[in-house]
């Protein structure tokens, strides 16, 4: 087993572990075939998400910082993360993606309010942004929590960034790549916002929001696994990855109507509320 660091920046390292395992051992459908396994892990866990605080001129108090992920993506993409190899496979979802930038700009306007500080990691709809991309932003916003705004028909649950969590599928090169969610620092502090969130979020829609994982078996041509891909990827921000149906089958490619992206975005801000509560007033 060789190792290979990689220093993003000054309070983050990656720890990229390869090492080969006879593919039968976790993936049976490609017997015989080499897997590479990439772990990620951080050494200076999160530090950014609880330093250096920018205070406001007046109390010296710094309110939470909170990135909100207005769904999917602009346009149809496929690119290579850079540092973990993963694939970065993202799609137009019809009537989610204006749904969700709704959402997420009404739930901002609410927060700014309450004294929070907001940044959206899309701009536009149409904007073309990669799940990196995104991350990248809410690393320089240093955020608190990262939060993905979805829809799904019937579905209405949180996704944490669970330890031991993972992607796998056909990499840059051609082979067959794992790569596993280590943070365990991270993965505590996404629970524990995960947690939060989906009760305030229960409270608020009326309906029982539990944290659960995510399941990307048979869903190809995304990678097979438990964990979006931004959730993965992200190892300074505590991510929380939210999904919201309505009761008339209204999610996804269906649209959840005015009343439903109301109700998503109430309930986003009291769930964002909950789980980073803003001291300084
Ligand atoms: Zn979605």
């Amino acid at each position: 087993m060789t190792s290979v660091n990689f220093r993003e920046s000054a309070a983050l390292a990656l720890v990229v572990g390869f090492s080969t395992l006879l593919a039968a051992c976790t993936s049976p459908q490609d017997s015989g075939s080499p897997v590479k396994t990439v772990t990620v892990t951080t050494t200076a866990a999160s530090s950014s998400t609880t330093a250096a605080p920018r205070s406001s001129a007046d109390s010296g108090c710094r309110a939470p910082v909170v990135a909100l992920d207005p769904g999917h993506n602009g346009q149809s993409i496929s690119v290579f993360d850079k540092i973990t190899g993963v694939e970065m496979r993202d799609y137009p979802n019809g009537a989610e993606d204006a749904d969700v930038f709704a959402v997420a700009t009404t739930a901002k306007r609410a927060l700014e309010r309450a004294g929070y500080t907001v940044v959206l990691l899309k701009k536009n709809t149409s904007e073309s942004v990669t799940y990196r991309q995104r991350v990248d932003r809410a690393e320089r916003a240093e955020a608190d929590i990262g939060i993905s705004i979805h829809t799904s028909p019937g579905e209405h649950s949180v996704f944490d960034q669970r330890l031991g969590g993972y992607r796998e599928g056909t990499g840059a090169d051609g082979q067959t790549l794992r790569v596993t969610f280590k943070n365990a620092d991270l993965a505590r502090k996404s629970g524990r916002l995960s947690s939060k969130f989906a009760t305030a979020r229960s409270q608020v829609e009326g309906r029982q929001v539990n944290v659960v994982q995510n399941n990307f078996g048979g869903r190809a041509p995304l990678w097979a696994g438990d964990l979006p891909m931004i959730s993965l990827i992200s190892q300074k921000v505590p991510w929380v990855y939210s999904e919201f149906g309505t009761v008339d089958g209204g999610g996804g490619s269906n649209p959840i109507g005015p009343t439903g992206r109301s109700l998503y975005a109430r309930s986003i801000v009291a769930a964002t509320k909950a789980a980073v509560p803003n001291t300084c007033e």
